[in-house]
């Protein structure tokens, strides 16, 4: 496929789009071929008020509306979604490197509009008479202006879980997309248009954190913001939620997951999928399997076996082209990082395989890594590396190895193989994570399964209708007599 160039994106403010008020453009590179891919507009302080300002008047008529009057925008979205696939695709593939073959994200972008067309209605108050004399009820009413702040890693999906929820139960809002990855969500902006949303129901900007994404955290007219993102900037937001206006804020923050592979596992199975957990979106994904503990009697068996499938599965590559599997960091900045990562990880563990970016390629790209024999506090066994590198530990008893997993700031996703029902529940129920997998790892959740984090990870859940719909409306206890 051509690859995607000379783009020029606008904010989407008010149902229109216009250019950054004070002028600022900033440049998006293909991180494969270092070209240039687009202009896009960077939002200004004056330009985020505004979006603030078109959501705030755009809420009385579509908080009056019904869900049923407000779901057909939400298909007819989906639909356009759908058939805009291709063009999403190498949007992201250009912008962030994606592979087009390790792409599901308009789809399962697209059947989060669909499915929240349908739960508007399950929106659950309560009612008693336990006070005598009153009726006592709760009514779920929407916040207003919600803001929601997202990453570049999987942007479209992140969009739809945020706006979803938000708007079916009759909130406004302002999404800022990353400044590494505005593409996918400056297309669905033209998309919410052709659906015909309300002007100011959707406003989508795109910009820096410093300046739109500090100046949303702050708002005194943005009542909830949605983010998902590092902990770094969870950390902020949340401090000027607090300085502010005391705005509820979900936090959905990263991960330094552990699998842990037990000697009755189905071996193939068990390499084949966490190697894959490691590996997709070149590692840059909040519950990549980075830790790994393997039983001492399968150990060596286990590292060989991961050690062929980065050998000979793994097809790096320009993201474009149809059989690469594997495509570049999504900018020089974490390509930077990860190099950094790799250097500590020589330091501290052993290295089997990978350790280094390609010398015959240009772009930022990193060879899929194996350490082995970490020491549990050596940095790269504690942070969030964000790329296609993988710790690889022994160990030899239940007991000792749940410690290990749980001994992380983070709480995010775990994995577990065993075929011993007993161990697995056991160990599942042991694990501190919001989400466990048990004989399978980094599936997409299903649309019944709430997302998010243990302890640093975050707070809140999105994903599932009964936690998105509520981490979007106000309780109002309401008495009657
Ligand atoms: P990031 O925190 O650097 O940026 C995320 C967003 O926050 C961007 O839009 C950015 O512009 C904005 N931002 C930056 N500074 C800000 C500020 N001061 N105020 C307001 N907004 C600000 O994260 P990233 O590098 O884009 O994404 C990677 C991180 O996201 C990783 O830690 C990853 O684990 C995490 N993540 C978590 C999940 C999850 O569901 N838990 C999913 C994907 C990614």
């Amino acid at each position: 496929m051509a690859a995607p160039a000379n783009i020029e994106t606008r904010l989407f403010i008010n149902g229109e789009f216009c250019e950054s008020s004070n002028g600022k453009t900033f440049d998006i590179t293909n991180p494969s071929t270092l070209k240039l891919v687009a202009k896009v507009h960077e939002a200004s302080e004056q330009d985020t008020d505004r979006a603030v300002a078109a959501a705030k008047a755009a809420f009385p008529s579509w908080s009056a509306l019904s869900p049923d009057q407000r779901a057909p925008y939400f298909k007819k979205l989906a639909s356009l979604i759908r058939e805009s696939n291709d063009e999403l695709a190498a949007l992201e593939a250009a912008s962030m490197g994606k592979p087009l073959g390790a792409f599901f994200d308009a789809y399962a972008c697209a059947s989060k509009w669909d499915h929240y067309a349908e739960v508007g209605y399950n929106v659950q108050g309560t009612t008693s008479v336990q006070t005598p004399g009153y009726i006592n009820m709760t009514l779920r009413q929407p916040y207003g202006v919600v803001a929601a702040i997202i990453p570049w890693n999987v942007p479209l999906l992140f969009l739809a879980n945020k706006l979803a929820p938000a708007l079916i139960v009759g909130n406004t809002v302002v999404l800022k997309s990353s400044e590494k990855a505005p593409l996918t969500s400056a297309k669905i902006a033209t998309l919410a248009q052709k659906a015909g949303f309300p002007p100011g129901v959707i406003n989508i900007i795109t910009g820096f954190g410093n300046v739109s994404g500090s100046i949303l955290s702050h708002h005194m007219d943005v009542r909830a913001l949605s983010f998902t993102g590092s902990g770094r900037t969870g950390r902020l937001i949340q401090a000027a939620a607090a300085k502010s206006n005391l705005k509820q804020v979900y936090l959905e923050l990263g991960g330094k997951s552990p699998a842990v592979i037990f000697e009755d596992a189905e071996l193939e199975k068990a390499v084949n999928e966490t190697a894959y957990s490691i590996q997709w979106n070149s590692g840059q994904v909040c519950m990549a399997n980075s830790r790994v503990y393997v039983q001492d009697t399968i150990a060596e068996k286990y590292i060989q076996l991961f050690k062929d499938h980065f050998t000979n599965q793994v097809a790096m590559g320009d993201p474009l082209h149809k059989d690469t599997n594997h495509g570049p960091q999504a900018d020089e900045a974490q390509h930077k990082t990860v190099l950094r990562y790799l250097e500590m990880g020589k330091q501290s563990g052993d290295l089997i395989i990978g350790g280094a970016a390609p010398s015959d390629r240009e772009g930022y790209y990193i060879q899929p890594t194996i350490f082995t024999n970490t020491p549990e506090d050596a940095t790269i066994m504690k942070e969030e590396v964000f790329g296609p590198v993988v710790n690889i530990n022994v160990f030899k008893t239940e007991e000792e190895v749940l410690a290990k997993a749980n001994n992380t700031e983070y709480g995010l996703y775990a994995a577990v193989y065993t075929k011993n029902i007993d161990r697995a529940l056991r160990f599942a129920k042991g694990l501190e994570a919001g989400t466990v997998a048990v004989n399978c790892t980094s599936p997409a959740l299903g649309k019944d399964m709430p997302f998010g984090g243990y302890k640093s990870s975050g707070s809140g859940r999105e994903g599932e209708p009964y936690y998105s719909l509520n981490n979007f409306l106000e309780t109002k206890s309401y008495l009657a007599r």
